[in-house]
This record gives structure tokens, sequence and C-alpha cells, in this order.
């Protein structure tokens, strides 16, 4: 169907007008009330004492189960399943405007109607191109008086494909006064540790002060590039831009006496273990980042 095709049958609908749906199940009851005020945490006493409904469970007496709406189908279920069709599949709620015009009462049996009244599009928003479908739904009482009124608007939207809508890796190390000469390292091939320089205690991650004598000069060295793993995770969800899941995240603890995490790379899961013996590797992410990674060291 094309953009115009859409906005046709938009207009048939619209040209509907209201149309009756089923009355609800149920008349309005007490259980039904009850259970809402308390999923609602509402503890006003005087919608129970008076026998009324809170206005804001108009929608609730007459909701239908996906069974129920296949067979009473609204003017409005033809337009979204036409936007479904055409690839809008995503769909995010944007207006609801209640209007009441009196309490509902217990007992009595509620019917709702709906109109279709508007498909605007398509536009371009942050989820992606989609229509703004709206619809209006009345509530009517036994002698087709209205009770409550709601304006509903959606937006269907096209899904961005995942994989297009990923940069390749957008997510950069914080680079800074601390961590500069880390990074300038790994561009070099090294896997420098920051040192304290006056009592020589190595530390990692890089920080502004000796944790052990508080001095705040500072040095590095360059570590073997040897380590063995402390402790690790496999990574399955969610998606990572630029990674391919799964991975592994460990802890790796160098024989200079600090640990380090990085991805262990050239290794299938289920085959990483604590204590493997790793070697640091390091790996363009894209033409700008390179990451330390680990691979196993063979024995
Ligand atoms: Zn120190």
């Amino acid at each position: 169907m094309t953009d115009e095709e859409l906005h046709e049958l938009a207009g048939k609908q619209t040209a509907l007008g209201e149309l009756r749906g089923a009355p609800a199940a149920d008349p309005v009851n007490v259980p039904m009330i009850r259970h809402w005020l308390d999923a609602m945490g509402d503890t006003n006493p005087a919608y129970l004492e008076q026998g009324v409904a809170p206005p804001a469970m108009a929608q609730v007496w007459t909701m239908q189960g996906p069974r129920a709406r296949a067979k009473d189908r609204s003017p409005v279920d033809d337009i979204l399943v036409a936007l479904d069709d055409n690839g809008y599949t995503g769909v995010v709620a944007t207006n609801c405007e209640q209007t009441y015009h009196r309490y509902a009462r217990l007992g009595e049996s509620l019917t709702p109607a709906t109109r279709f009244s508007g498909l605007t599009g398509p536009k371009r928003t942050a989820l992606g191109v989609g229509f703004f479908a709206t619809w209006n739904v009345t509530w009517y009482d036994e002698d087709d008086e209205p009770v409550a009124e709601m304006l509903f608007r959606v937006l269907k939207f096209r899904p961005p494909d995942k994989r297009e809508a990923l940069p390749p890796y957008p997510l950069r190390p914080a680079i800074n006064q601390d961590t500069a000469f880390f990074w300038e390292g790994v561009e070099q091939g090294e896997l420098r540790i920051q040192s304290c320089a006056d009592c020589g205690e190595l530390r990692h991650p890089p920080g502004p002060l000796c944790p052990r004598c508080r001095s705040a000069n500072r040095a590095h060295t360059v570590a073997s590039g040897e380590g063995t793993l402390f402790s690790y995770v496999v990574h399955h969800h969610p998606p990572v831009p630029g990674r391919e899941t799964p991975f592994v995240v460990g802890v790796v603890e160098l024989p200079e006496g600090v640990r380090i995490v990085g991805n262990i790379v050239d290794c299938p899961p289920e085959e990483v273990g604590i204590g493997m013996a790793l070697r640091v590797t390091y790996r363009p992410m894209d033409d700008q980042l390179v990451l330390p990674m680990w691979t196993p060291r063979e024995p």
C-alpha cells in the first residue's frame, strides 16, 4: 500500500463515524474497583462508600483480549493492520486525553464506541519514519448518555535496521590527565601501569593519588604483557555496537601485581577458564581506536 492509499483508507475509516463495540462483559463492580485501587495505591475510601468507580477506570470495563478483538474489530484495527503490513511495525502511545462526564456507578453496564479521527504522516521522528494515528472512544451508559471519553494517539513507526543504525564502535575510553599515558602506551604497543613516583606502588586503573602513601607524583612502568585469568563473564545480551555476541570480558591478573579488565579473544567462550595463561594483544576497533585485549598464551 502506498502512503496515498494509507491516507485513503484512513479517510474511509473516518467517514464510518462512531462504531459501537461490544458492551462490557461485566457491570461496574466492587471487586474490579477494589483491585484497581489496590494496584494504583489509591486509598481514598470515597469510591466504594459512594458506589462509584474511579473515572480513570473507564477503559477497564470494556478492554478486550486479542481473541475478542479479532471478532469485534473497531475502525482503528484496519488502519493499524495496514500500517503493520507497510513495515510500520513499531508502536508507541503519544497522547491519551480523557474527559469524564460523570462517575460510573456500581451495577451499570458501559458500551464503548470508537471513531477513527485522523492519520498524519509519514513523519520523521527520533524512533524512525512513521504515522500518527488518532482515535476517540466514548463510553455510553444504558440510556446512551456518555460517561467518559478518551482521545488516543499512537505513533506507528518503521524500526530502523539495527545493524545499520548502530555506529561501528561508539564506546570510547575516557582519556584525561590521569589516563593519557595508558592510551599513548597502547598506541605504541605497550601495556603501561601507573606507579607512584615516591613509593613505587603500582596501581590500576590509573588515578590521581597513590593509595599507599597518598603522593600525587606519578610515573609508570611497562608490564610484560603476560597475565592469568582471575575472573570472567560471558556477555550474551544486550547487543554491543561493533561487537558480536557472545564475547568474554575478563579480569586479568598481571605478574606485576595489579589486575586489569579486558576482552578475552581468539578462544571460544566455553574454553575460557579461570587461571588460564594470557598474553596481551592490541586489536583495532575501528580506524581510530585500538584496545588491549587478551589471548591464550601457549604453554
Ligand atoms: Zn606511593
